[in-house]
């Protein structure tokens, strides 16, 4: 097939990303937007040798699987890329995809998985569970400001101040700046020139507590007028910090590296289960409060803790999962690379009275080996112990060097969280070649109508090893 030829075709996979996935006398067609059971017109854009990228152009025959999508965007906007699919389908592709992975990429057997995978955890309502939108700005052919969110792999923005994965107060907040920037002439800022002022906004909104935090993402040092609008979203019900982050950064990077407070505090609170977290607008924090809850209760499960275990959770962020773990441990380590979400770690041990956990910056591939070896020095060659460890790397994974010192401190268990089931099986073919065997896995929805999955892993050290 070549560019521009068009074709019937009948969609009988679906790929990582969500795309459906067809043949045409054996030639293979992805197809963005289409799902498994539609058959359906489609348009080739790209051909390769043996495959080729086309265009969803009508549909013939629906899916049974195939919904009405909650968004009219859905299909531009690069944010979802399946909620054109049933949420049961999501589902069962997503726990697919893990097993998928475990398979191929880990090497684990059919059998086994068939015994140790749990059913996928999904959301009851899956829809506006996001707790953070940062919303990017820009202006419209006519000189308008707009806001919404960009379309896939661009970044033209979609003007959407609704969106379906977002809490409704989000549109309140956009349409109050927006209406500001109008009234007094203030520009968006322009990817292209470097110009304008106000680039993003960051909305971040504490389910339990119902506190929100708003900061503006300036191409300068403040905002003209500003206190015209810090009045009107300060009365927004549940407003509590608004700061500006200043980035006159030609990047990518949303954020500015500092935030000032301009009304209210510095932070908003909220909970999960029990613990109290402060979160600042710069610090990671997971934005899907319902499912985080299950995620670390499935955590915490699979730790299985008594009460005097040690335990490491590497990778912690603002100490989420290890002050969660405190709450039944004896003593918990934290490490995390970014200096101030330790800081927030700190603070959350701190407000939250738990004094058993402790907290390290520093990559964990460093920290952990580091502490193993100047233990062994400091103790006569006797070596750290871990009961526990926890892992929770961002998506390229654990290093090597970091699974290599787990094996050396022997705990009993490892659980491991991942966003990326692929380095996940990765990692985890490392750790059963080295004495760990998989005892559990389970995929939690975190992230309803995109193609991205969580999954939770338990190990348990076999027994018999040295
Ligand atoms: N467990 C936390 C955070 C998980 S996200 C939670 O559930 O909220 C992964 C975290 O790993 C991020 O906070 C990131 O800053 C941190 N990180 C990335 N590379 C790291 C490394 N090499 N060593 C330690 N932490 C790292």
């Amino acid at each position: 097939m070549k560019k521009n030829d068009t074709a019937v075709i009948e969609i009988t996979d679906i790929g990582v990303n969500g795309e459906g996935i067809g043949k045409v006398d054996g030639y293979t067609l992805f197809v963005k937007d289409a799902v498994i059971g539609d058959r359906a017109e489609v348009k080739v854009m790209k051909a390769k040798k043996n495959y080729g990228y086309a265009r969803l152009m009508k549909i013939l025959t629906p899916s049974p699987d195939r919904v009405e999508p909650a968004c009219a965007y859905a299909r531009k906007c690069g944010g979802c890329q399946i909620q054109e699919m049933s949420y049961e389908r999501q589902l069962d592709f997503k726990e697919q995809k893990v097993r998928g992975n475990l398979e191929r990429i880990g090497g684990f057997a059919p059998d086994l998985l068939d015994e140790i995978m749990e059913p996928i955890v999904g959301m009851e309502d899956p829809f506006h569970y996001r707790n953070k939108a940062q919303f990017p700005f820009g202006t419209d052919r006519e000189g308008n400001p707009v806001t919404g969110f960009y379309a896939g792999r661009t970044h033209d923005i979609i003007p959407n101040t609704d969106c379906a994965l977002g809490v409704p107060v989000n549109r309140e907040i956009l349409e109050i700046i927006l209406d500001f920037m109008r009234q007094y002439s203030i520009p968006a800022y322009d990817e292209r020139t470097g110009r304008g002022l106000i680039r993003h906004v960051l909305i971040r909104f504490g389910f339990t507590t119902k506190e929100i935090m708003v900061c503006l993402v300036i191409n300068g040092k403040e905002i003209p007028h500003a206190d015209v609008l810090l009045e009107r979203l300060g009365r927004v019900d549940g407003m509590t910090s608004i700061s500006v982050s200043p980035n006159t950064e030609r990047t990518n990077v949303i954020m500015g590296t500092s935030c000032q407070v301009l009304k209210g505090q510095g932070y908003i609170t909220d909970y999960i289960g029990k613990i109290r977290y402060q979160i600042s607008p710069l610090s990671f924090y997971q934005v899907n409060p319902v499912q985080t809850e299950k995620l670390y209760a499935l955590a915490m499960e699979y730790a299985d803790l008594q009460g005097g275990e040690t335990v490491w959770d590497l990778y912690c962020g603002i100490g989420t999962i290890s002050l969660f773990l405190a709450q039944r441990a004896g003593q918990v380590y934290g490490v995390e690379i970014i200096p101030q979400a330790i800081e927030d770690a700190r603070n959350n041990a701190r407000i939250n009275g738990i004094e058993n956990a402790e907290f390290f910056v520093g990559k964990a591939e460093e920290v952990l080996p580091e502490y193993y070896e100047s233990f062994a020095h400091e103790h006569g060659g006797e070596t750290a112990r871990a009961d526990v460890i926890v892992v929770d790397p961002p998506r390229k994974g654990c290093d090597e060097a970091l699974l290599d010192t787990i094996v050396r401190m022997k705990p009993e268990k490892v659980v491991y969280v991942s966003c990326d089931s692929a380095t996940l099986a990765r990692d985890l073919k490392i750790l059963s070649e080295n004495g760990y065997e998989l005892e559990k896995v389970r995929a939690v929805d975190q992230f309803p109508m995109t193609v991205h999955v969580e999954t939770v892993v338990k190990l348990s050290r076999k027994t018999g090893e040295s």
